[in-house]
């Protein structure tokens, strides 16, 4: 040591124990001693610094060498304090406060000169003043070294300084409060150790990972407790600067794995679960469609043998149960449609077809069926179309009559007394679309509050109970608020018990492009001013007469009564005006549509006007009533507005254009052809019979096949003008004959017309049929008005297919 001073040296043994980085020098300007604080600050070991001027250690700054700070401390005495820079062993620039002072011995002889450093980078505590301000407030100097014990000490993590040698040189407290290990015990044994077997290799070729882009590595592995359990660490670790030690800090993460494994089982068991409930779900709807399929081939030969007998000679008894039986066959049919669509519906199957229809002609159609079961009820059944209501519209009036004939017949099935009424009203409309707000609303029994969703769920029905006094399947709305949706509308309700129901529903419908032709299928011109009382008890009826009369220019007159109808007659006639028609309901409380038709006939004062009588189903003793009293309008209600217009017309001498809608769709063909020659191919004895039955009673000749190659021979030998074939039968089936029959066709430019019969009634079937080159398509169970309709059809488009075609093929 260079400095042989008994003061420098007590001096020097001092430094060795503060935490501040101190060097001291000789006077000129050669290394005595670092203390141990000054050798991790620059990573110098003292013996690689001592007896070597300092000038190596720091740069010089600006025009200033370190030689002349200490020169000047020296000359001056005092203390120099301010910024330096000093270069650290690897190499690195290290910006430090710096103070450089001289110790004097007692005769004021320069024997020493004290270094301090502090690191400017890295000493300031957030918080604390920089070390400039801090000097010129007197305060003293944070230590480095002890704010780095108190962070690492402090840190929740896991945090560790790992020598080359692969042992720790360092852990803080986190070690025993996360694995359970006092830093002397994880001191004493390897890094390794601690990892677990699966994971050391990982980790092994993360630590050999080499390139200044590794030198911070991240990376996961499990360490193994004092207890032998394991925790999952995640890791960042990066070498010091000199490469001789390695820091490492590591986060628990063993309860956020555990949770992320638990994340992953149960999303795994939630799509395991969505799966399997999916393939249920298409398996159900599977076998409602195999379900339906089943029934219908039975029943279609209960409803087919029913028809039959019913043709034939009957006692009154034999007919009446005979009568029931095909009723209820029907409504088990209607059931069985229900669950069909349903399932459907539920395999997103269900198509919908856009054409062009009349609004009004197809409610009025519907109204004249649901009439006669309100009828039986002595139930008013109403129905008020908007004159904005459009007429001609695009959409399909099956899927909305389907909804009108749910919410109807329930309406009628839990009313007792009242009225139905159906109302509908434009709500938007643009030049191609409308949205219509439909209304069916009853006095019926009405739906507790508690109940009133529970109805639009599949089999929900709003009073257990009901379900014995009305019967139904709890199907019905079901469908009908899924056909609605599916329609883009959407149907909700509102209900008072003991008071009544009113559904609602809304649906966009196109508007037909105008025709010329079919602009005004009624000259309604002639009608306006024509003078009309309207004469009903119910209120509903009154207003709806009364709105369709005025919209056309007619000029009515409302009574409640049949005291009042008389009053308003007495009236008009006195000023002149009598009026030319009267409407007039027959069931009326007092005095009844008969009797005020009585009292009119027997007043000369109204001679002149004419009279329709409205009834509320047909009676039998109506008709000699009605010829008695000299009334040959006769109406029977709900009354539409094209049947009340064409009424007016007939009865005012004006009806020149006025068409009554066909309000019967399909086309009876009873007085077609006779004399064809059919071919009924099906496995099923009873549906052959059937079928056979119901063609030879229209007059033609029928022979029998029970399989596609038993039909095959019997082509060979006979002449047909028609097949009815059957899809599924053994041996084989309709498509593998038809194949078979068009195939022998290709040669001779025959083509014989094949209609299938198929109890499948999904959708898809149709397309199938006609692939396999098949002329048309009936659905069993069949009835005799379809199946003439599509022989019909079939036989019609060969002729216009085949102009040049024979007549025997025909
Ligand atoms: P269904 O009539 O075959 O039982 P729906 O789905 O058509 O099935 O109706 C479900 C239930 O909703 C009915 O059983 C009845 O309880 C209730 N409901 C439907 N319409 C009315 C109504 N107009 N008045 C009172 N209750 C009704």
């Amino acid at each position: 040591m260079s400095n042989h001073y008994p003061e420098a040296q007590t001096v020097i043994a001092t430094l060795q124990t503060i935490p501040l980085a101190v060097m001291t020098l000789d006077i000129h300007g050669i290394v005595c001693s670092v203390n141990p604080a000054l050798s991790l600050l620059t990573g110098y070991a003292l013996d690689e610094v001592v007896e070597r001027p300092v000038s190596r250690l720091a740069f010089n700054m600006a025009d200033q060498s370190f030689d002349d700070i200490l020169q000047a401390t020296l000359l001056s005495g005092e203390t120099w304090r301010g910024e330096w820079v000093w270069r650290k062993r690897n190499g690195d620039p290290i910006s430090v406060q710096q103070t450089v002072a001289s110790v004097k011995s007692r005769e004021g002889e320069n024997i020493l000169i004290l270094v301090t450093l502090q690191d400017t980078e890295h000493s300031t505590v957030e918080g604390s003043p920089p070390p400039a301000q801090r000097q010129r407030q007197g305060i003293p100097a944070v230590d480095a070294q002890s704010d780095f014990e108190r962070f690492f000490n402090l840190i929740p993590d896991l945090a560790c300084i790992v020598s080359t040698d692969g042992y720790f040189k360092k852990v803080n407290p986190a070690w025993e409060s996360t694995l359970g290990y006092t830093q002397e015990e994880v001191l004493g044994i390897p890094m390794l150790d601690f990892i677990h077997p699966d994971d050391l290799e990982q980790t092994v070729y993360e630590a050999k990972r080499q390139g200044p882009e590794y030198r911070t590595r991240h990376f996961i592995n499990r360490y193994r407790c004092k207890d032998g359990s394991y925790r999952v660490l995640n890791w960042t670790s990066t070498f010091n600067r000199d490469d001789s030690t390695r820091f490492g800090v590591a986060q628990d993460i063993t309860e956020r794995r555990q949770w992320e494994a638990s994340l992953r089982q149960s999303e795994d068991a939630l799509l395991r679960a969505k799966d399997v409930a999916e393939k249920a779900n298409q398996s159900k709807s599977e076998f409602l469609a195999n379900m339906s399929h089943e029934i219908r081939t039975p029943m279609n030969g209960l409803i087919g043998l029913t028809d039959l007998a019913l043709d034939t000679e009957l006692t009154l008894e034999q007919r009446g149960y005979l009568d029931g039986a095909r009723s209820a066959a029907e409504s088990l049919l209607r059931i069985l449609n229900d669950i069909l669509d349903f399932s459907k519906i539920e395999a997103g199957k269900l198509e919908f077809e856009t054409i062009e229809f009349d609004l009004r002609q197809t409610i009025e159609a519907l109204l004249k069926v649901l009439g006669i079961r309100a009828a039986t009820k002595n139930l008013e059944l109403a129905c008020d179309l908007g004159p904005d209501v459009p007429s001609r519209v695009l959409g399909d009036p099956g899927r909305l009559q389907q909804i009108l004939i749910n919410l109807m017949g329930n309406a009628i099935k839990l009313t007792e007394s009242g009225e139905v009424l159906i109302a509908v009203e434009p709500l938007s409309r643009t030049g191609q679309a409308v949205e219509l707000h439909f209304s069916v609303k009853d006095t019926g029994i009405g739906i507790p509050m508690a109940k009133r969703q529970h109805v639009f769920t599949a089999f929900g029905q709003a009073d257990g109970s009901s379900t014995r006094t009305f019967g139904g399947t709890g199907l019905g709305l079901t469908i009908s608020s899924q056909l609605v949706q599916l329609m883009g509308g959407r149907i909700w309700l509102e209900s008072e018990e003991g008071v009544g129901s009113t559904f609602h529903f809304t649906a966009r419908l196109g508007i037909a492009p105008a025709r010329p032709e079919a602009e005004s299928p009624l000259d309604t011109g002639l009608l306006k001013g024509q003078s009309v009382l309207v004469v009903d008890d119910n209120a509903t009826n009154r207003r709806i007469l009364h709105r369709i009369l005025t919209s056309y220019g007619m000029e009515t007159t409302p009574a409640g009564s049949g005291v009042a109808a008389l009053q308003a007659l007495g009236r008009a006639a006195e000023t002149g005006k009598p009026i030319a028609l009267a409407v007039i309901d027959i069931q009326m409380p007092g005095m009844d549509g008969f009797a005020l038709t009585q009292r009119i006939r027997a007043n000369p004062q109204f001679r002149e006007t004419k009279i329709a009588l409205l009834a509320s189903g047909v009676h039998r003793s109506d008709a000699d009533r009605c010829r008695e009293l000299g009334v040959s309008t006769y109406l029977v209600k709900p009354v539409g507005e094209i049947e009340i217009l064409d009424a007016i017309g007939r009865m005012s001498h004006v009806a020149a254009r006025i068409v009554r809608p066909d309000l019967q769709p399909r086309r009876r063909v009873e007085q077609g052809v006779t004399g064809l020659s059919f071919l009924v191919v099906d496995d099923n004895p009873v549906n052959r019979l059937v079928a056979q039955r119901m063609i030879e009673n229209r007059h033609h000749t029928v022979t029998t096949a029970t399989n596609g190659l038993e039909a095959l021979e019997m082509l060979e030998n006979g002449d047909f003008d028609c097949i009815l074939m059957d899809v599924q039968m053994p041996v084989m089936d309709g498509f593998e004959a038809t194949a078979a029959i068009r195939n022998r066709e290709r040669g001779n430019g025959r083509h014989l017309p094949i209609v299938a019969m198929t109890a499948h009634a999904m959708s898809g079937d149709r397309e199938r049929c006609l692939l396999a080159g098949m002329d048309g398509y009936l659905t069993k169970p069949i009835n005799a008005v379809d199946v003439f309709a599509t022989i019909d059809s079939v036989l019609e488009a060969r002729k216009t297919r085949t102009p040049d075609a024979k007549e025997s093929e025909i």
